[in-house]
């Protein structure tokens, strides 16, 4: 679904990342692990369009993903989750869920993907008229993972969702995570800090360091494997 080859990105000239190549299969949940500053987040605004490549390609569906603008990817079926939520703080939980609504396979869908999304987050609908900016750090992400199913993607794109809370809160979305998968065979695309979590959610695995893929595999295998162990897992 999603083909990433030998993909160099990165600002001013100066690349970050250094010739990536990333496949993602329609209906796996793939994750993208590794340290901070890896280039993880610049890897998916390459993919979403507001960071250009120097060099590489990317496919999706087939289709040429360099050569459709930013603001139309989504129309594709590509949605973004962003790092640090970034809800509209005035606005309502569920006027920032509608926001998401805004593809037209999302508009077509909204009533249906609404039920849903109120089914995987009940906390959601008892906060509806609550403006999004006094909830919870692990409740905002709730409303950013619901706004990005709110466009009916294809592929969902996650950057950290666990930053910034707490184990129990973080334990609790990835659980999400698996069962949204589950039910809606939906292409999910993770990038995590927390490698134990990412490794046991998704079922295939890229490490990146320094903006290369240093390692992939199913996530079987690179939970046995040595460097993973050392370096990621503290064993
Ligand atoms: P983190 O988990 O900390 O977000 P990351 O793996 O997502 O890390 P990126 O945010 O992609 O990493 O950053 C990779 C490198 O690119 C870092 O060295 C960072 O300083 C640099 N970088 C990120 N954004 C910019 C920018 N707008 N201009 C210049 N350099 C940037």
């Amino acid at each position: 679904m999603l083909r990433i080859a030998q993909l160099s990105a990165g600002y001013s000239g100066v690349p970050v990342l250094h010739d990536v190549s990333i496949e993602v299969e329609e209906g796996r949940f793939v994750a993208i692990v590794g340290p901070n500053g890896a280039g993880k987040t610049t890897l998916f605004k390459t993919i979403s369009g507001t960071v250009a490549p120097m060099a590489g390609a990317i496919t999706f569906g087939g289709v040429d993903l360099l050569a459709v603008p930013a603001h139309r990817r989504p129309h594709l079926g590509i949605a973004h989750v962003p790092e640090g939520r970034q809800v509209f703080p005035s606005l309502t939980v569920m006027e920032n869920l509608e926001m998401g609504a805004y593809t037209e396979a999302g508009r077509i869908a909204w009533a249906e993907t609404l039920e849903r999304i109120l089914e995987w987050f009940p906390v959601l609908g008892e906060r509806r008229g609550q403006p999004a900016g006094t909830l919870s750090g692990g409740e905002q992400q709730m409303v950013a993972i619901g706004r990005g199913l709110a466009s009916a993607p294809k592929l969902l794109m996650l950057d950290e969702p666990s930053m910034g809370l707490a184990p129990a809160i973080a334990d609790f979305i990835f659980e999400r995570l698996i069962e949204i998968r589950r039910q809606s065979r939906l292409t999910i695309l993770l990038v995590e800090q927390r490698v134990a979590e990412a490794l046991e959610s998704a079922d295939h695995s890229y490490v990146l360091e320094a903006g290369r893929v240093v390692l992939e595999g199913d996530n079987q295998e690179l939970r046995a494997d040595d460097r993973v162990r050392q370096a990621y897992l503290g064993m």
